[in-house]
C-alpha cells in the first residue's frame, strides 16, 4: 500500500496541509478537483477527512479494501473513510478512548453514505458470531427503517434525511459491538403537509401505497393513485412513484421484523400512515363563520382505521376548548383554523411516530449486559443552510452548526495543543475566530434571541411575527452580529425585507424571514385533536398521546428551546470523546457524476470553515510522524541507519535527519514524534527516497 506522499504529481497531495501555499484558497480547490477527476475523492487536512461527492458507484469500498486499510497506521495509507473509521476503533479497542465522528456537509454531500460506510467498515472488521452478528445487523438495519420515515426526495438529494441523527454504536471490551443507540433530531414535519414544487413527501408514503398488497391497501381503504391524496399532491401535480418504492416497502418490512417489531405493532405503523392520508382529504367549507366538515364519511373512515371515537374527531377538527381559570370554553373553528388544526394533527402525529420509532429501535438496541461497554457515535446532521427566504428551520440548523463549530474549536485547537504539550515542543498561539460571540447571542439566558423569542411566544395578549421581530430589533441591535432593517445601510436595506433580520454567523450573513416563527416555536395541538387521539386504541397513538400530557398545566417547552436543550445534551455528550470529522462536499447542483463546480467548491470550503482549518494546522507543524515510523521509511537515506539502527528510533531519526541537512528551525523533536515545520522540507526527503528506491 502506498504512502499517501507519494503520488503528488498525479493526483495531487492527499494531504492538503503538504500544499506550498495552505493560505491559497484556489490552490486548496484546485488540489481536490485534480484528484476528483482521477476519482479520488478523498483528501485530508492533517487528521481531518474531505469528501467530494463522486454520484457515481466507485470501486473502493469492497471487502479487499477493508482489509487494505485494517489495523494500518493512518498516514501510511491513501485518504480513506475507512482510514479514519480504523483510527478511531483502534484508539477505542486499544486505549479505551471514546469516540465520535462528526459528519458535516450541505444536502447532498455524501454525509449519510459515509455515516453508512463507518458503519460498514466496523461490522467487517469485527466478530461475526451469534448475538454480535445480530446486534450488527440490526444496526445496519436501523438505516433502511429510518431513511423511510425521516428521509425525502429534494431538489439537492433524491434521499435527502430531514432529521439529524447521532447514533452510538457501543462495544464491550472485545472491541466487538453488543448494542446501540440513536438520538434524532428536529425531524422536519412540515413536509407531511406539503412539499416544494419538484419535491416529494416521506418515502414511505409512497413505498406503502406502491408495496403494500391488495387486501392490505383495501384493508386501510387506500387506492394506489398518488393523485387521490391531496397531502402527496403539492396541491397541484403529484410526484411519481420512484423505481425503488417498491422494494423498499420489503426491504423495511424485513428491517422492522430483524429490529424486532412485531406484525401487530407494523399493521398499527401502517395504519397510522394511512390515516395521515385520509386526513389530507378532509376538506371544509364555511357557514356563518364556522367550519363544516365537507365528507363526514372520510373523518368515519380515519375514525375507524384508528378506532377512535368518530362524534370526538368530528368534533376536534372544527371546535376548540379552552379552559380558563374559571370555566372551559368552546368556541367553532372557522375553515382557515380548522385546516391549519387539520394539518397540525398530521404534522403531530407523524412527528411523534417518527420519535417513538426510534425508541422503539433502541429498545430492540440495547445490549444485554451493558458492563464495560463503550461507544463510538456517529453524527449526520444537516449543515449550514442558505436559501433564498431562511426560515425558523434554517435558524435552528445554522445555530445547530454554530454549537458544532464552538465544539470543533474547542476538541481541534486543544488537541493541537495538547499534543505539542505532551510532546514538550514549542509553538505560538494561532489566533482564530471564536464564533461564542454567536452562539451567546442566540442562547444565551434572559438576553439571548432564543429568550425574546420564548418571551414573546408566551406572552398574553396578541403576539405575532412582527411584534416579535420588533422586540428582537430592540434588544438586540446593539450586538454586531445582529443586523436589523434599521441597522442595515441602505445597500442592505434594498433587498432586506421589512420583515426580516439578519445574523452574521460564522460561515457568513443569513437574513432570516420572521414569518410564521410564533406558530411555529409555539407549536400547538388544540387539546380537542389530543384527547381524541388518546382515545384511539391503536397502540403507538396511545403511548405518544399520553392522557398524563393532557393533564398537564405546565407550559411546554417551545420548539427552539426543545432544541435548544437536544443540542447541548449533545455537546455534553460529544465533549469527552475522541472526535473524528468527515467533511462532505457536493461537487456540482444536479447530482451528477464527473462535475466539478469550482465555485460551488468554494462556497462550501468557506462554510464548512477548511481554510481556517488548515491555517490552525499549519500554523504549528504540517507533519508530525513517531520516530519509529518515520525511521522505517527513510532509514535508507543515511549510512547510520541503514539497514538498521541500534539505538533508539530517535536517536536514528536524529542522525538521520542531521545527515539529511535538515536546519535547526525546520523541525523539532517531540518526545515520541518528529515535527516539521513545512512540507517542503518533507517533499525534499521524500524526494530522495523515491530516486533511491
Ligand atoms: P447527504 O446525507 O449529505 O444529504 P447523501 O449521503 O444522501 O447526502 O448522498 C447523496 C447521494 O450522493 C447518495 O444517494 C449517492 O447517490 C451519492 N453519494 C454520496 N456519497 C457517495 C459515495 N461515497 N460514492 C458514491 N455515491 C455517493
Ligand atoms: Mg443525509
Amino acid at each position: 500500500m502506498e504512502s499517501h506522499l507519494e503520488d503528488r504529481d498525479r493526483v495531487g497531495v492527499a494531504d492538503a496541509v503538504l500544499l506550498e501555499d495552505f493560505t491559497n484558497e484556489n490552490a486548496f480547490v484546485n488540489n481536490l478537483q485534480k484528484r476528483f477527476d482521477e476519482d479520488v475523492i478523498y483528501t485530508y487536512i492533517g487528521p481531518v477527512l474531505v469528501s467530494v461527492n463522486p454520484y457515481k458507484e466507485l470501486n473502493i469500498y469492497t471487502t479487499a479494501d477493508v482489509k487494505a486499510y485494517e489495523k494500518k497506521n493512518f498516514f501510511e495509507v491513501p485518504p480513506h473513510v475507512y482510514a479514519i473509521t480504523d483510527t478511531a476503533y483502534r484508539s477505542l479497542r486499544e486505549e479505551n478512548r471514546e469516540q465520535c465522528i462528526l459528519i458535516s456537509g450541505e444536502s447532498g454531500s455524501g454525509k449519510t453514505e459515509a455515516s453508512k460506510k463507518v458503519l460498514q467498515y466496523i461490522s467487517e472488521v469485527t466478530e461475526r458470531k451469534g448475538e454480535i452478528e445480530k446486534v450488527k445487523n440490526k444496526l445496519l438495519d436501523s438505516n433502511p427503517v429510518l431513511e423511510a420515515f425521516g428521509n425525502a426526495k429534494t431538489n439537492k438529494n433524491d434521499n435527502s434525511s430531514r432529521f439529524g441523527k447521532f447514533m452510538d454504536i457501543q462495544f464491550n471490551f472485545e472491541g466487538n459491538p453488543v448494542g446501540g443507540n440513536i438520538l434524532n433530531y428536529l425531524l422536519e414535519k412540515s413536509r407531511v403537509i406539503s412539499q416544494a414544487p419538484g419535491e416529494r413527501n416521506f418515502h414511505i408514503f409512497y413505498q406503502l401505497l406502491k408495496g403494500a398488497t391488495q387486501e392490505t391497501l383495501s384493508k386501510l381503504s387506500l387506492k394506489r393513485d398518488l393523485g387521490a391524496y391531496y397531502y402527496l399532491s403539492n396541491g397541484e401535480r403529484s410526484q411519481d412513484f420512484n423505481s425503488n418504492d417498491l422494494a423498499n416497502f420489503n426491504e423495511i418490512q424485513r428491517a422492522l421484523s430483524t429490529l424486532e417489531f412485531s406484525q401487530e405493532v407494523q399493521n398499527d405503523i401502517f395504519t397510522i400512515i394511512s390515516a395521515i392520508l385520509h386526513l389530507g382529504n378532509v376538506g371544509f367549507s364555511e357557514a356563518e363563520g364556522k367550519a363544516v366538515i365537507l365528507k363526514p364519511d372520510l373523518v368515519e373512515t380515519i375514525a375507524k382505521l384508528l378506532n377512535c371515537d368518530s362524534e370526538k374527531l368530528q368534533l376536534s377538527l372544527v371546535q376548540r376548548t379552552i379552559e380558563t381559570i374559571r370555566d372551559v370554553v368552546t368556541t367553532p373553528l372557522d375553515r382557515e383554523l380548522a385546516i391549519y388544526a387539520r394539518d397540525a394533527l398530521a404534522k403531530a402525529v407523524y412527528d411523534r411516530l417518527f420519535t417513538w420509532l426510534v425508541k422503539r429501535i433502541n429498545r430492540s438496541l440495547q445490549p444485554s449486559d451493558t458492563r464495560r461497554i463503550s461507544v463510538m457515535g456517529i453524527l449526520d446532521i444537516y449543515g449550514f443552510e442558505i436559501f433564498q427566504k431562511n426560515r425558523f428551520e434554517q435558524l435552528c440548523i445554522n445555530f445547530c452548526n454554530e454549537k458544532l463549530q464552538q465544539l470543533f474549536i474547542e476538541l481541534t485547537l486543544r488537541s493541537e495543543q495538547d499534543e505539542y504539550q505532551k510532546e514538550g515542543i514549542q509553538w505560538e498561539h494561532v489566533t482564530y475566530f471564536d464564533n461564542k460571540i454567536i452562539c451567546d447571542l442566540i442562547e444565551e439566558k434572559h438576553k439571548g434571541l432564543i429568550a425574546f423569542m420564548d418571551e414573546e411566544c408566551l406572552r398574553p395578549g396578541d403576539p405575532n411575527d412582527l411584534t416579535l421581530l420588533a422586540k428582537l430589533d430592540k434588544q438586540l441591535s446593539y450586538h454586531n452580529h445582529y443586523i436589523s432593517h434599521k441597522k442595515a445601510d441602505v445597500k442592505l436595506q434594498k433587498i432586506m425585507g421589512r420583515d426580516e433580520f439578519r445574523l452574521i454567523h460564522y460561515a457568513g450573513a443569513v437574513t432570516y424571514n420572521v414569518k410564521s416563527f410564533i406558530e411555529k416555536n409555539n407549536d400547538l395541538l388544540y387539546r380537542d385533536l389530543r384527547e381524541a387521539m388518546c382515545s384511539s386504541s391503536n397502540s403507538i397513538l396511545q403511548s405518544i398521546f399520553t392522557e398524563s400530557e393532557q393533564r398537564s398545566k405546565k407550559m411546554p417547552e417551545t420548539a427552539i428551546t426543545q432544541f435548544k436543550n437536544s443540542l447541548n445534551n449533545l455537546m455534553v455528550i460529544l465533549k469527552d470523546k475522541e472526535p473524528s470529522y468527515i467533511r462532505c462536499i457536493k461537487p456540482n447542483e444536479f447530482q451528477k457524476s464527473g462535475v466539478f463546480d469550482v465555485e460551488i467548491v468554494k462556497h462550501q470550503v468557506t462554510y464548512l470553515g477548511l481554510m481556517e482549518n488548515l491555517r490552525v494546522r499549519r500554523a504549528g507543524f504540517a507533519y508530525r510522524r513517531t520516530y519509529e515510523l518515520f525511521l522505517r521509511r527513510y532509514k535508507s537515506l543515511c549510512k547510520d541507519t541503514w539497514p538498521n539502527y541500534r539505538g533508539s528510533a530517535k536517536d536514528g531519526v536524529q542522525h538521520l535527519v542531521c545527515s539529511l541537512g535538515y536546519e535547526a528551525e525546520e523541525y523539532q523533536m517531540g518526545k515520541t514524534k518528529i515535527f516539521i515545520r513545512h512540507p517542503q522540507t518533507l517533499f525534499r526527503t521524500e524526494d530522495a527516497f523515491q530516486v533511491k528506491k
